[in-house]
């Protein structure tokens, strides 16, 4: 894989880098109460100020449609990022951004790091507008990606921009790609993906890319249901893709031609309700009985995982193994995400894992900081495990 890094960029000495970040962070009563994006921007930030640069931030946050929506300002994450970064942060409101380009001179002092108002507030960043990537050019000398969370959108910020400036991917963005590369790009075999999850439809194009790169597949959470009822088990009231069976199968039959085993729950913890503590019972996944609702893999079915787990280098993980927000129901997801980081703890797994849910699944288990990467990227994670390239990242293709 190959991308340019800021490195690459050559003397930033009192060059300005426009750095495309994620700052969608958790805010309640206009506070940050969750810092983690903010922190992933720091390596980068203080790479740009070390070499002599100065830094101003793009980013967007929710989803204004072109339109400004003074209630997803980025204002109120300045406070908090000028705390994480341990240095003063500036703001370019939108007013600002349009009376600059008027009048050609900045009408405030420029800080050392700038955060421009949420590129989202102007109309051309989501249909890629060369005109805006271009008025977002003239921030600075130099354009560093570092929100893999949104390289899977082809945006004014994330890709237009990188055809303007000499660019390359921030510390966050290379730490990602790398962790990604080594998972799925060229990595240590055998490699195991867990894919679990509500549904099968949602994640078709995952299945499909990893059946042809993985050597097992374990499927789990209600995904698993799909391929359980595709095979002609009762699978009573669970969540299930019925229209999907032909689909299921076809998934099965490219595994099988390409040498991926694929793992189904053999047993199962099935109840008649949808809720925490309801009252369950664990059987085989060939005995489910109408009515019955499948809401986590087994023991059984744990066992034989962390065996596979055990024989394997690498492990790439979307979705959880059942309804784990749900206790009992969270027992498969916790014991393998256990597992798992036992493996990584003992250097005997790289193990990388990505997606909203599995993140919370795997903190949840108290496996994630074990993991040799978390990625907390949603829809770009995904994406990638579809074998997509996302254009943020092609953007940045140094063609070495
Ligand atoms: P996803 O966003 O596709 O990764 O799906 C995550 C959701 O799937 C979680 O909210 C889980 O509770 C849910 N889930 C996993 N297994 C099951 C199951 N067997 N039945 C119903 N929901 C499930």
């Amino acid at each position: 894989m190959a991308f340019n890094r800021i490195s690459d960029l050559g003397d930033l000495t009192n060059k300005t880098a426009v750095i495309r970040v994620d700052l969608n962070v958790p805010m309640v009563d206009g506070a940050v109460r969750d810092d983690t994006r903010l922190q992933a921007v720091k390596p980068t930030v203080d790479a740009v100020i070390a070499a002599g640069g100065k830094a101003v931030l793009l980013a967007h946050f929710g989803r204004p449609k072109g339109q400004i929506v003074a209630d997803l300002s980025l204002e109120p994450v300045v406070p908090a990022l000028a705390q994480v970064l341990g240095q003063d942060v500036g703001f370019i409101t939108s007013q600002a951004f349009n009376e600059y380009e008027a009048s050609g001179a900045w009408p405030f002092p420029f800080k050392s790091v700038m955060i421009m108002e949420n590129t989202r507030f102007f109309a051309g960043e989501e249909t890629n507008d060369a005109a805006l990537a271009a008025r977002f050019a003239k921030l600075g000398d130099v354009y560093i990606n570092d929100a893999f969370s949104c390289a899977h959108r082809a945006h004014a910020s994330t890709e237009a921009i990188a055809k303007l400036l000499p660019s390359a991917a921030g510390e966050t963005m290379s730490a990602e790609l790398i962790a990604l590369d080594n998972a799925l790009g060229a990595p240590k075999k055998p490699v195991v993906a867990v894919v679990g999850g509500a549904k099968v439809s949602s994640k078709l194009a995952v299945l499909e890319n990893l059946v042809a790169k993985v050597d097992h597949l374990i499927i789990g959470g209600g995904m698993a249901n799909t391929f359980l009822f595709a095979m002609g088990h009762n699978i009573g009231a669970s969540l299930c893709e019925k229209d999907l069976k032909d689909t299921a199968l076809k998934i099965t039959a490219a595994a099988d031609a390409s040498g991926c085993q694929i793992h189904l729950p053999s047993d199962v913890v099935v109840a008649r309700e949808f809720k925490a503590h309801a009252a369950n019972e664990t059987k085989a996944a060939t005995d489910v009985a109408d009515g019955e609702m499948i809401l986590d893999a087994g023991p059984a079915t744990v066992e034989t995982l962390a065996g596979v787990l055990a024989e394997c280098k690498t492990l790439v993980w979307n979705g959880p193994m059942g309804a784990f927000e749900m206790e009992p129901f969270d027992m498969a997801t916790v014991a393998l995400a256990k597992a798992a980081a036992a493996l990584t703890d003992d250097g005997k797994l790289l193990s990388v894992a990505g997606g909203g849910d599995t993140v919370a699944a795997l903190a949840h288990a108290g496996a994630k900081d074990s993991f040799t990467h978390i990625s907390t990227a949603g829809g770009a994670f995904l994406e990638w495990m579809e074998g997509r390239e996302l254009p943020g990242v092609k953007a940045l293709d140094n063609q070495g």
